[in-house]
């Protein structure tokens, strides 16, 4: 199972993605925690990445794409994953189909957790005060919340058009969205095979 889950910043992504990926025993992999954990390293790409996200601002796709092309190329990859927070770009969605393409390979399905944009602001703010990142302040926030709109809308048109998106309703308790992912997946799965 290769499958994306996309949707703006807050939107609870992260957390269902660690769900999901536990439950069908492949790894999650979110680029914003690899970033961050580059950072935390003071790694040469933590140095690069961290200007762009300290602005809100998405890290070159080149720096990305390479960085993503690594991880891909481990072995726990190879039954499949969950992608969190990549691609972002359409010029990643091209890159991703490169990668896999390469093995053979393509992605599954790409799910969309809707949220209002009010309650994405409530939930990052709660976050800001628990865990303390540094991009969650309200401008940083709206610049993210509009690079979002830009970069990462446009996605959802370019996997609908391979039948393989699907949009899903992300207010509610982790385990209510869990179960509508699941569902989503499940449609998705099933209109592949038919
Ligand atoms: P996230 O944890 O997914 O909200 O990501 C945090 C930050 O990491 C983003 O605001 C970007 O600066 C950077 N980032 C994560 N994924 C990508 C990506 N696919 N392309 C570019 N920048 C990214």
């Amino acid at each position: 199972m290769r499958i994306l889950l996309i949707g703006a910043p807050g939107s609870g992504k992260g957390t269902q993605a660690v769900l999901l990926a536990r439950l069908l025993d492949v790894p999650a992999i979110s680029t914003g925690d690899i970033f961050r954990a580059n950072v935390a390293d003071r790694t040469p790409l933590g140095v690069t990445a961290q200007k762009y996200m300290d602005a809100g601002e998405y890290v070159p796709d080149e720096v990305t794409n390479a960085m993503v092309r690594d991880r891909l190329a481990a072995d726990d990859c190879g039954t499949g994953f969950i992608l969190d927070g990549y691609p972002r770009t359409l010029a990643q969605v091209d890159e991703l189909d490169a990668i896999l393409g390469a093995d053979g390979c393509r992605l599954d399905a790409v799910v969309e957790i809707e949220v209002d944009d009010h309650q994405l602001l409530d939930r990052l703010l709660r976050r800001a005060a628990m865990q303390g990142r540094a991009d969650d302040t309200v401008d940083v926030i709206r610049r993210r919340q509009q690079v979002y709109r830009e970069q990462t809308a446009p996605l959802a048109d370019a996997y609908a058009a391979r039948g393989i998106h699907r949009l899903v309703d992300g207010v509610g308790s982790p385990e209510d969205v869990g179960g509508r992912i699941a569902g989503a997946l499940d449609a998705v799965l099933r209109s592949r095979s038919a």
